[in-house]
């Protein structure tokens, strides 16, 4: 997380002037790991390509596509079940 070190506080990236600056002193401010905005290579520019916040999803975990899996086996059982069930009653 950047930090100001004249104001002695941390601030959110968000917070940051788009140069770098600490919005309240307006002196540069210690990165802190953080990307500063527009300077990833490997981030799209804005206006290309898919909407922000789905560019850093990576592939899905083998865990979920388990878990999808037994989800749509167990309700296609279900719905054979409820299937089976209305035509008894016929
Ligand atoms: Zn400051």
């Amino acid at each position: 997380m950047p930090g100001c070190a004249t104001c002695d506080r941390f601030l959110s990236p968000p917070t940051v002037t788009p140069e770098g600056r600490c919005p309240s002193c307006g002196r540069p401010v210690e990165p802190g790991g953080a990307h500063p905005r527009g300077e990833d290579p490997e981030r799209t520019p804005p206006g290309e390509g898919e909407p922000a916040g789905e560019e850093d999803l990576g592939p899905v975990p083998l865990h979920i596509k388990i878990l999808g899996v037994a989800l749509v086996v167990y309700l296609g059982y279900r719905f054979f079940q409820g299937v089976e069930w209305v035509i008894h009653r016929i």
